[in-house]
């Protein structure tokens, strides 16, 4: 099974992300997209893709390289505030990441994004601050997590200095950030263009792609950056893939790749998934988000701005599914995760079998102790 795991622990993580997968590509529109994008992510990978992205993190993260950059915000014309998916997904994973394996999350969105953001971080428990001179992208910063601020007009050249600065970056994560099509332009999933409101982050992502920084993306129609394996299926599935019908003469599709791309119902989901994920493979199942602090977030993001991308109201839905679903979805992704690292069943058939096996006068200790 690779990894040179046991092969009783492979087997194990297979299924736990199996079951993950399982979770985040329900097909809620009921219109048979999701199921495509999703089996075509899955072809690509030729195994769940939570544990495939989260086995990646894992991996790039050492005590040398602990800056994971996240890339989220999928700002809303007219008025550019940013809906919630992808912002809490992003505050969800980033408290798992420095949790369960000291990471530092760096994210670089539009300066109209980051109060949002600053608050779902809050609220998630981390501390964050805006990229000053004070971390070179190696060091320890004063913060839990860094923000770049990104301005639309940001250039090669800038990018470049950016590149430089955020030197020594582990992985980039791209989380329901807005990707640009063949064409330059950026969409919503049903053709229109978004103007004037989307800095071209994908430069910077594009950048540290060339530079061999490894990259995992997470969307839900494929209009968003790194969702590119799923190029064809969007156009061949929906009609805005093809022809976005606003006269740039592409379709909504991002071609940029990623080494690793979950596709799912709700981009969100994919990050809460992925956040367990990496818990499970750390053993860390604490470095979960709580129900508690999750809804918190939901609530302080709508409250510094952020808003529902369905109904366009700032309401704690996320794609206009609800806040008690989306609840207990985060509830069943950690009742997954933690079953198979419950404790020994309080079965006194079987505790009374292992006391004859170990000979012992008094109650077995809990094996995971
Ligand atoms: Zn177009």
């Amino acid at each position: 099974m690779g990894n040179g795991k046991p092969e009783t622990r492979a087997i194990l993580d297979e299924a736990v992300g199996e079951n993950l997968d399982r979770l985040i590509s329900l097909d809620m529109r009921g219109d048979l997209f999701l199921p495509k994008i999703y089996r075509r992510a899955r072809e690509h990978e030729g195994r769940p893709l939570v544990l495939a992205a989260a086995e990646k993190i894992v991996a790039a993260v050492n005590k040398d390289r602990r800056g994971i950059l996240i890339l989220t915000g999928f700002r809303i014309p007219p008025t550019g505030a940013p809906e919630t998916d992808g912002i809490i997904g992003s505050a969800v994973i980033a408290h798992t990441l420095m949790r369960a394996l000291g990471a530092i999350p760096v994210f670089a969105c539009e300066p109209e994004v980051q109060p949002v953001l600053e608050a779902a971080l809050t609220s998630v428990g981390l501390s964050s601050t805006t990229l000053g001179t004070d971390w070179t992208g190696t060091s320890q910063p004063s913060s839990d997590a860094i923000i770049v601020s990104y301005e639309l007009d940001t250039d090669a050249s800038d990018v470049a200095a950016l590149f430089d600065r955020l030197e020594g970056l582990a992985l980039c994560l791209a989380i329901e950030r807005p990707g640009r099509n063949a064409q330059g332009y950026y969409h919503f999933a049903g053709g229109a263009r978004v103007e004037g409101v989307i800095a071209p982050v994908d430069d910077l992502y594009e950048l540290l792609q060339s530079r061999g920084v490894p990259t995992v993306a997470i969307g839900d129609f494929g209009n968003e950056l790194g969702m590119g394996v799923l190029r064809e299926t969007v156009a061949d599935n929906i009609p805005s893939g093809r022809d976005c019908g606003c006269g740039c003469g592409g379709g909504i599709a991002c071609p940029t790749l990623a080494d690793v791309t979950i596709a799912c119902t709700v981009s969100d989901w994919g990050a809460y998934a992925l956040a367990a994920m990496i818990c499970h493979l750390r053993d860390r199942p604490d470095a979960y988000i709580s129900l508690d602090l999750y809804r918190r977030t939901v609530n302080e993001a709508n409250l510094a701005g952020a808003i529902d991308g369905t109904s366009r109201l700032a309401i704690p839905d996320i794609d206009g599914i609800s806040l008690d679903f989306n609840g207990m979805l985060v509830e069943m992704i950690r009742g997954v995760v933690s079953y198979p690292n419950r404790p020994m069943m309080e079965n006194r058939n079987r505790m009374y079998a292992a006391e004859q096996r170990r000979g012992l006068a008094d109650l077995p200790k809990n094996e995971s102790e």
